[in-house]
Order: structure tokens, then C-alpha cells, then sequence
């Protein structure tokens, strides 16, 4: 049973097994688009793996990300209507797995398992909260913090220290100018915190990185970092690069 995903794990096991035989387990890979702005999603996605970022398009085409999704989420359509139209550009940044379902089977199934019902208001709730908590950090913390707390968000999401996100993604999941973004990530390659070359990031110091962020990301996140083993590397043999 598709226990990784914490929606799906969440509800009651009858309700897992009526759900199953509509889950199909895919991969989604990077860069793919899943959905686009005001279109119909045919699929709703419970991510167990990787990262989806929900991006909003303004008419001028300028792109600007919303929210992530991992694990603990999911993408789907409003679960108190039949609306199915996405208003979210939806681009996988990290490939992983996932279990998808047709819009509609999941919106019927909404009707007749009250605990998934439950599970799926109750994310939304939390999405919105997220978002909220977004546009404060923004505001009120600085881009060190913000590239600290977005970091761990990949790394809770990924279960590694190792991940590949490129300049443009980083900056555009933080709403910063890529300069600023370099800046902010030069100085925990000077802290010895991590080391970013050709887009490959690798944390070394996961405990000075969540001293550095800000709570906002994770608070918002069920899981905590510390669930994870114990990543702290050996400063002594790490060979910290940025680029
Ligand atoms: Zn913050």
C-alpha cells in the first residue's frame, strides 16, 4: 500500500483498499509540465517521491512559484466542488514516484470515504497556510534564511543531502534575483555548510543549516529533520565546491 505518501497513510485501511485499484504508481521527471495554467487536470498526483513546484503565470508570462509538493501533499482539484481546472502552472523540479488518479474517480471516491474527504480538507487547509506562510517569510526574513529553510524542504522531501536544482530553480522557488541567490549560497559554502557546483548541491552540515533557516518551512512541514539519520559529514574530508 502506497504508505509513503502521508495522505494515503493517513486514512483508515478500508478506505486504502477501496482507493487502491484506481492508484497508479508512475515516475515524474524533471522538467515535465503535469498541468497547465486553467486547464483541466485529467489527473490528481500523490507525490511519495521528488518535488513539484505549483507556479502562478502572469500575463506577462513572468513565472512565479506558489507553493512546493511533496510527500506530505498532494495535487488535486478542489475537493468541496467539481471543478477540475488547475490554476497552477505544475512543473516537476525533482524527479520521484507517485500515485495518480483520475480527477473525477477522486473526486466520487471524496463522497464515499469520509476519512480521505477528511485527509484531502485537511491538506488544503494546510496548503493555504502555507502559502500564507510564504508570503510573510518573504517579508520578513532574510535570503540566507529563506535558501536554508527552502534546502531542508528538498532534503525532508528526497530523504538525501545530495540533489540536483539549478540557479534558475533556486531563485525562481524563492522569488530572489539569481544574484542574490549566489550571494546567499557563497555564504554557507564560506560556513562550510555546503557546497554547490554545476547545480548539484550537497549538504554537509545539516545542523548548522537548520540553525541558519528560518522556521517558516519548517513549521509548515509534518516532518521534521531530525526524523532523518544523521547526515553531519566529516568536515575534515568533505571537499566543499560552489560554482
Ligand atoms: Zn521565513
Amino acid at each position: 500500500m502506497p504508505a509513503e505518501n502521508r495522505i494515503l497513510a493517513s486514512i483508515p485501511d478500508h478506505e486504502k483498499r477501496a482507493l487502491l485499484p484506481k492508484l497508479e504508481g508512475i515516475v515524474l521527471r524533471k522538467p515535465e509540465v503535469i498541468c497547465e495554467t486553467e486547464q483541466f487536470s485529467e489527473y490528481a498526483y500523490f507525490p511519495t517521491g521528488g518535488l513539484l513546484s505549483l507556479l502562478s503565470v502572469s500575463e506577462e508570462g513572468d513565472l512565479r512559484e506558489i507553493a512546493a509538493v511533496t510527500r506530505e501533499g498532494f495535487i488535486g482539484p478542489p475537493i468541496l466542488s467539481d471543478a477540475a481546472s488547475c490554476p497552477f502552472q505544475i512543473v516537476v523540479r525533482i524527479t520521484g514516484r507517485a500515485f495518480r488518479i483520475r480527477t473525477r474517480e477522486l473526486l466520487r471516491a471524496c463522497k464515499e470515504l469520509p476519512g480521505l474527504q477528511a485527509a484531502l480538507l485537511e491538506q488544503t487547509q494546510e496548503f493555504v497556510r502555507r502559502v500564507c506562510a510564504r508570503v510573510a517569510c518573504h517579508h520578513s526574513h532574510t535570503p540566507i534564511q529563506r535558501l536554508s529553510g527552502w534546502l531542508l524542504t528538498v532534503r525532508r522531501a528526497i530523504d538525501a543531502d545530495d540533489f540536483e536544482l539549478t540557479h534558475e530553480t533556486l531563485a525562481l522557488s524563492l522569488s530572489l534575483d539569481r544574484s542574490i541567490v549566489t550571494r546567499a549560497a557563497l555564504e554557507l559554502y564560506n560556513r562550510r555548510i555546503l557546497s554547490y557546483h554545476n547545480g548539484h548541491v550537497t549538504i554537509h552540515d545539516v545542523r548548522a543549516l537548520q540553525a541558519t533557516a528560518c522556521s517558516c518551512e519548517q513549521a509548515s512541514s509534518h516532518g521534521s529533520d531530525s526524523e532523518l539519520s544523521p547526515t553531519r559529514r566529516d568536515r575534515t574530508t568533505a571537499t566543499p565546491r560552489l560554482s
